[in-house]
């Protein structure tokens, strides 16, 4: 019974080819590459330009990595020429869902023996997406430039498969060029973890495990976003913190409430943002973003 059905599942699936509605692709032509997160948004955008479409339907306000699509979100995933997926547990809704294999590429695949795996954290909540965890993979890969640099590069090879031979020199070009880029990031980041020379530093949320470990950052997290004014309760906490690992920073991923500034400002503790950028950014784009993070450091750190 179960080889009849699956049989019968199967030719259904090929009868259904024939008379199905347009794919988005044959609508505009181009191959249809979904992504995970902004960042593989912007490298594919870059590297490919017009060859292919770029989707990236996460909403804006939420995190790429906690958000939940709906069905139909989840279909277009899959019908898609090629997903390009960030890899490290990042996207948790993908683990319930079946994606087509061949379709598929793990941008972080390269460098998976270098994943950091973080102790169980407590679950707290931020956006529409209710309570998660940072225990697990940690997931924010890029922040390693050097990491980026792999994950742009999957993402060539993988865009030079679906955008065909007539690409492929426009697709090397630009990756050259994006490369250039980031190296160029990469060694301002180098030097100017350097020069922080291992002083402590503490983030407002535990998303920058590849940035300390590549900049050798000695950096510790709470759990605080940017629009939240913290109260008693996390200043206490923070202060705990402090009396083992006396930080003079706070690197947020976002420009943090005025209220918090002076709030840290108060106990000798001073602001920053490096904007990992999973999402859309409101300004400017992933590079420019990157670039002011690391502008911000530099100015911190002289
Ligand atoms: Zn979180």
């Amino acid at each position: 019974m179960k080889h009849f059905l699956l049989l019968s599942t199967l030719l259904l699936a090929s009868c259904g080819r024939e008379t199905t509605l347009p794919t988005e692709s044959a609508k505009s032509g181009k191959p249809q590459v979904y992504v995970a997160n902004y960042p593989l948004k912007y490298f594919a955008e870059r590297l490919a330009g017009n060859a292919v479409d770029v989707k990236f339907p996460a909403p804006g306000d939420e995190d790429p990595a906690f958000w939940q699509p709906d069905d139909a979100a989840i279909s277009a995933y899959q019908s898609a020429d090629l997903i390009l997926m960030n890899g490290a547990a990042y996207s948790k809704w993908a683990e319930k869902v079946t994606l087509p294999q061949s379709k598929l590429v793990d941008t972080a695949a390269s460098f998976k023996a270098q994943f950091i795996e973080i102790k169980a954290d407590s679950t707290h909540s931020h956006g529409p997406g209710g309570e998660h965890s940072h225990s697990g993979t940690a997931f924010t890969t890029w922040i390693d430039l050097q990491q980026g640099i792999q994950q742009i590069q999957a993402v060539a090879t993988a865009l030079e498969g679906v955008a065909g031979t007539g690409a492929k020199a426009a697709v090397q070009a630009n990756l050259a060029t994006l490369k250039k880029e980031m190296e160029t990031l990469d060694q301002r980041l180098l030097a100017v973890g350097k020069r922080i020379a291992n002083a402590p530093l503490v983030a407002s949320h535990p998303v920058y495990h590849y940035l300390a470990r590549r900049y050798a950052l000695n950096l510790q997290s709470v759990l605080w976003e940017p629009e939240v004014v913290p109260d008693e309760k996390a200043m206490e906490v923070l202060k705990a913190l402090l009396s083992k690992h006396p930080a003079k920073w706070m690197i947020w991923e976002g420009e943090p409430a005025r209220e918090s500034v002076a709030k840290l400002e108060a106990i000798g503790v001073k602001s920053l943002v490096f904007d990992p950028c999973g999402n859309v950014p409101d300004s400017g784009d992933f590079l420019s973003v990157m670039t002011a993070n690391v502008e911000a450091l530099e100015k911190a750190f002289p």
